[in-house]
């Protein structure tokens, strides 16, 4: 059984414990019990760790493909050994089921194994040029990175937001979410047993607001790349705008579900159920609106719930568990708050809408019932906010032009998803939906070599694939006379 491990952060190759710093506690949201206490970083902290990102690029901006390769390719072997105990230490400290957390692990070691292929591929161009000119087109790392990653995938996003700056030459500062933060550590230590230098990448931890501006004032950091909500994606980007840094920004989204009478309704079913409830539905590209056409509404709605219903919610640390708790306790209130706005204005619960009662697990711990609303105006806040909680959105609509304008409705553009067999509705479909991501009757719009990202509201930018390594690197365009 893996116990938790003492925390610390990671600057200039040292760890720094607490010290007589201030320190944040971590709760096991299972429990509510507290397992951790964790040192949030002073302002002598974070320039120590700036003076040492500057060193780390100098020096790794300089390393080979091979070298960069020999470094994401041990990690991912260290990654797979160390697979059990850092689901778990990820189930502790964000609640989500070991399976979830093992396949996390999973998603790191593709992702480490593909930029590790990536990095011999970082070409340039050659232009014609006539006889005694030459001019030739280069990819740079951009250079010092500050990285933030939210809780919801604590091993997951700080992979992507180590993995992409590693590929491309520079260093990184990652600031992983102070709920979650032995995952994140568990990832790099893969990095740095597998060799990578010490000073190219570290991990703080702080008082979210106080890090990014200290990080984000400073010169040395030419680029930011953020996981999170949109509130906070806009305000860090007009923080990163005040020195012209590039950014990566992964926002909210309120997924479009878009189900047409023709499909198979069985699929669907079995498929979007299972996907709505992953995490306790706190995914950025979970699918929340379900736009379903009228004739086959009911069906849908109430199969919908009768599964949804029977969902076993519980310890992610048991086997049998397949929906844990919610991450932190701003969750559940904030799904009271939002299904409570929405039966006020008429919309129809199915099941859920509170703590699970009778369970013995709702009294401690930031549980809540997988949950299905119908009917729902679209005046209520859960059809605007990004719901990042356990609940299902479904409501009727008549055609295709009605249900494309509903997908496009809000100012988001994450993750959308449609079903139906009509291969010239698919390729309409395909042209006419807003967003970053968009799975035909799949629910598979994710991959090491596929980007990652979303429009709009949703950010800009993408991780994941070549797009990811080139979002950490500038182009510069050389002409020899
Ligand atoms: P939040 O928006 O305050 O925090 C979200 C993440 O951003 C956290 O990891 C937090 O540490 C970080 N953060 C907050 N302020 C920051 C700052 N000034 N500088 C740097 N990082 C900062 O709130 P929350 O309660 O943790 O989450 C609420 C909402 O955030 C959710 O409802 C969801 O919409 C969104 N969220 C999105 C993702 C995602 O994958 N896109 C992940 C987690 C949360």
């Amino acid at each position: 059984m893996t116990s938790y491990p003492s925390l610390h952060m990671i600057i200039a190759g040292e760890r720094v414990f607490d010290g007589g710093r201030r320190t944040h506690a971590v709760v096991n949201p299972a429990t509510g019990e507290t397992i951790g206490e964790l040192p949030l970083a002073e302002p002598a902290d974070l320039d120590r760790a700036l003076e040492a990102a500057q060193r780390g690029f100098r020096l790794w901006r300089k390393s080979t493909p091979q070298q960069r390769a020999a470094v994401l390719n041990g990690a991912a072997r260290l990654l797979l050994e160390r697979q059990e105990d850092l689901a778990r230490i990820a189930t502790l400290e964000q609640g989500k089921p070991l399976a979830e957390a093992r396949i996390e692990v999973l998603m790191n070691v593709g992702l480490f194994q593909f930029y590790a292929g990536e990095v011999f591929r970082l070409y340039g161009r050659a232009l014609v040029r006539p006889e005694g000119l030459r001019s030739t087109v280069t990819h740079e790392p951009v250079g010092p990175v500050a990285a933030f990653a939210p809780w919801n995938f604590p091993l997951g996003n700080p992979g992507r937001k180590l993995g992409a700056p590693i590929a491309a030459g520079c260093s990184v500062i990652l600031k992983a979410a102070e709920e979650t933060p032995a995952s994140a550590l568990g990832v790099l230590q893969c990095l740095l047993d597998a060799g990578l230098p010490p000073e190219v990448a570290q991990a703080v931890f702080g008082v979210p607001d106080e890090v990014s501006r200290h990080l984000l004032g400073s010169p040395i950091i030419r680029k930011l790349s953020f996981t999170g909500s949109t509130v906070v994606g806009k305000h860090l980007a007009k923080l990163a705008a005040e020195d012209m840094k590039r950014t990566t920004m992964e926002l909210g989204g309120h997924g479009p579900v878009l189900v047409f009478g023709d499909a198979d309704m069985d699929r669907v079913l079995d498929t979007v159920v299972t996907q709505k409830y992953r995490n306790a539905g706190q995914v950025c590209v979970s699918p929340t609106r379900f736009i379903v056409e009228e004739n086959v509404y009911d069906r849908f709605r109430n199969a919908f719930a009768e599964r949804a219903k029977v969902i076993t919610v519980g310890n992610g640390l048991d086997e049998a568990t397949r929906m844990g708790p919610m991450a932190n306790p701003r969750r559940p209130e904030a799904m009271d708050r939002l299904i409570g706005d929405a039966v006020s204005r008429g919309a129809r619960l199915h099941t859920g809408g509170e703590r699970p009662k009778g369970t013995g697990i709702g009294n401690a711990g930031f549980f809540y019932a997988p949950s299905v609303l119908s009917d729902i105006p679209l005046d209520a806040a859960i059809m605007n906010e990004e719901p990042f909680g356990p609940v299902a959105l479904i409501n009727a609509y008549s055609g295709e032009e009605a249900m494309i304008a509903e997908a496009n409705r809000l100012p988001y553009g994450l993750a959308a998803f449609a079903w139906t067999q009509d291969g010239k509705r698919q390729q309409r479909l395909a042209r006419e939906i807003e967003a970053g991501m968009l799975g035909i009757n799949t629910n598979m719009i994710a991959g090491a070599d596929s980007p990652f990202g979303g429009v709009r509201w949703s950010g800009h930018g993408a991780e994941d694939g070549p797009e990811g390594v080139l979002a950490c690197m500038v182009t510069k365009a050389v002409h020899e006379g």
